[in-house]
């Protein structure tokens, strides 16, 4: 499949993924790129940063700047409104996979 298809598609998947980690420590660029790679999305810098800021932009996430190692990293915290998303995303999300598993087990697919 285009490459471009498949990032379309899977982005909301990433951001939620995003939120989801994010509601439970601080995260961070690097970090996620390794995370989201452990469940078979290729995401680089190039992609994954501006998700980030663009989500903080939104109010979903919040940011801080810390120094490790000698080097200025990023991290990120979900925001009451990002929490808020994320419960509503992961309604909608068991309903989703309800539904197209439904038909999967019926061998119509
Ligand atoms: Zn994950």
């Amino acid at each position: 499949m285009e490459k471009r298809i498949i990032r379309d598609l899977f982005l909301g998947f990433m951001k939620v993924h995003l939120l989801h980690h994010a509601a439970q420590e601080a995260i961070y660029g690097t970090q996620m790129i390794e995370e989201l790679g452990r469940h078979g999305y290729e995401v680089g810098p190039g992609t994954l940063y501006p998700v980030l800021h663009y989500m903080e932009k939104q109010g979903l996430l919040q940011s801080y700047e810390r120094v490790v190692e000698g080097k200025v990293r990023r991290y990120y915290t979900a925001t009451e409104a990002g929490k808020r998303l994320l419960r509503e995303a992961r309604k909608r999300a068991k309903e989703l996979v309800d539904e197209i598993w439904e038909v999967e087990e019926g061998g119509k697919l």
